[in-house]
């Protein structure tokens, strides 16, 4: 299996904007259910911003590219999900540092020191019907395979939908949160499919 270079990276970016525009909709549909329906129009602003940079500036190790997508996601995206998404990125490149290539378990581990972040950031765990519920299963699954990674999101996805909210905007629903997909886990499993997708096509 080959290394992941800068480029890797940016092409992952890349095609998560893609991922993020094409499914905008469905996003804010979901959170329209349990939130304030501006899930899939925050995250389109913020990884829209994300591709212009790249473009504009493209770093040339895959920490800096994560680092940068992460302050870029923060100062673009006004939900939740901006500081969030932006510290899993942010913690991650600093802890890929700059390395010009890394393995694919290098970014698992990365990826996990993101998802402790973005939990001790926001205080939720797994079963409290967030992204992390997408995010830690998708960091386990990446240490087997690119693609054990991305079904693993999408089932974590999915299994938030029996789930009732304890943590974000969807919390204040309590009970009525219960038979919706959320839709932080939903956009997780889209950017966790598009770093399949790079690594397979
Ligand atoms: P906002 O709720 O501010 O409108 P978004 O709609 O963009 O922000 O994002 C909502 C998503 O953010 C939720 O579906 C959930 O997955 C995630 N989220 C919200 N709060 C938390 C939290 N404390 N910890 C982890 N994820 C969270
Ligand atoms: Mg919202
Ligand atoms: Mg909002």
């Amino acid at each position: 299996e080959p290394t992941l270079d800068a480029d890797f990276f940016i092409r992952w970016l890349d095609a998560a904007a893609a991922a993020v525009a094409r499914d905008a909709d469905r996003l804010t549909e979901l959170d329209a259910a349990i939130g304030d329906a501006d899930h899939g129009s925050n995250l389109n602003r913020g990884f829209a911003a994300v591709t212009r940079r790249l473009t504009e500036k493209p770093p040339n190790a895959p920490g800096a590219v994560l680092t940068g997508a992460g302050r870029t996601l923060i100062s673009s995206v006004g939900g939740a999900s901006g500081p969030l998404y932006g510290t899993l990125l942010r913690r991650a490149g600093k802890e890929l540092g700059d390395a010009p290539r890394v393995s694919r378990v290098q970014l698992a581990e990365a990826l996990r020191s993101g998802v402790g972040a973005v939990a001790e950031l926001g205080g939720a765990g797994g079963g409290d019907k967030t992204m992390l519920d997408a995010l830690q299963p998708a960091v386990e699954g990446l240490t087997r395979s690119f693609g054990a990674a991305a079904t693993a999101a999408e089932e974590g996805a999915l299994a938030t939908v029996p789930l009732r909210a304890r943590r974000g905007r969807a919390a204040y629903l309590g009970d009525r949160s219960i038979g919706h997909q959320d839709p932080g886990a939903a956009s997780s499993a889209l950017l966790i499919g598009a770093l399949a997708d790079t690594a397979t096509r």
